[in-house]
Formats: C-alpha cells, sequence, structure tokens
C-alpha cells in the first residue's frame, strides 16, 4: 500500500505545504508533557510528539485551544 505523500513527508519531519524541517519550526509551547505545538513558516501548525519525535497536523482544536490561551 502506497502512503499518501503528506504522510510520507511528516514521517520525515517535513512540511507537509512547504517541505520546511519542523526541527527548525517555530515552538509554539507545550499541549500536553510529551507534546508541543510548533508552527511552521508557512503557518501550518503541527503537534510534534517529543516521546515518540513525530509530527502530525495540529487538530482544529487544538488549535484553538492553543490561539485561546495566547488571549489570557
Ligand atoms: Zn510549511
Amino acid at each position: 500500500m502506497i502512503k499518501p505523500f503528506q504522510d510520507v513527508l511528516l514521517d520525515k519531519g517535513l512540511c507537509v505545504g512547504c517541505t520546511y524541517p519542523l526541527n527548525k519550526a517555530k515552538k509554539l509551547g507545550s499541549i500536553t508533557d510529551n507534546s508541543e505545538l510548533v508552527k511552521c513558516k508557512c503557518k501550518r501548525i503541527y503537534v510534534h510528539d517529543k516521546r515518540m519525535d513525530k509530527y502530525r497536523r495540529a487538530t482544529f482544536q487544538e488549535e484553538q485551544q492553543y490561539i485561546k490561551s495566547l488571549k489570557k
């Protein structure tokens, strides 16, 4: 089975939009003990799982939660 191209990029820790390395993306802050939000320079937001060292797209809820936390 062939993986979607976006998954292949994320497996390599690259942004699906601009292929920028996400370990160089801006860290926005932790959402749990083991995960943090990072924001690519193209404004896509990802969740970095620190234990697995894997990235995935942030869900809409996670983005909203983060935006809310900024307004405090
Ligand atoms: Zn990007």
